[in-house]
């Protein structure tokens, strides 16, 4: 998306989740813990991957992308669906994204990532790209970061 900046990317955090799991630190139940809320946004306003789940590997995950920001007001906190965005990305100044993969199947779910869009990002010298620190991120999605 044209205005897409500060993108935060978690798939190091993904992995490490992936090798405790595998090393048996953590159970699947650890992980898998999809909560209704999630699966039925992922249901209704998910956009379909052909990505493989990492942990059951019968059913493709659906990404979730959910918005914050002060100019949503009572939006904030809704899953949207990913063509929603850009018509968003025009309207609002900024706002935060959180994508969120689910596994329909056996409820895994993780952080993907998180970015900013809004007409901020369409000012002259376009879109910085700047990287946030993922510690400073709102811990939804996956509560538990591998604890050691
Ligand atoms: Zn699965």
């Amino acid at each position: 998306m044209r205005t897409q900046r500060q993108v935060v990317d978690y798939s190091l955090q993904k992995r490490a989740v992936l090798r405790e799991l595998l090393a048996g630190r953590v159970g699947t139940y650890d992980v898998c813990d999809a909560s209704p809320y999630l699966k039925n946004a992922a249901r209704f306003h998910g956009e379909p991957t052909e990505q493989r789940c990492p942990i059951c590997r019968s059913e493709n995950l659906t990404h979730v992308h959910y918005i914050y920001g002060d100019e949503l007001k009572q939006s904030a906190g809704q899953a949207r669906t990913l063509a929603e965005l850009p018509v968003l990305a025009m309207t609002l100044r900024e706002f935060q994204v959180f994508v969120v993969e689910v596994c329909l199947g056996c409820d895994w779910n993780h952080l993907v990532e998180q970015f900013l869009l809004g007409r901020d990002g369409l000012a002259e010298g376009g879109p910085e790209q700047g990287v946030a620190d993922a510690a400073t991120a709102p811990a939804h999605g996956r509560r538990r970061e591998a604890q050691r």
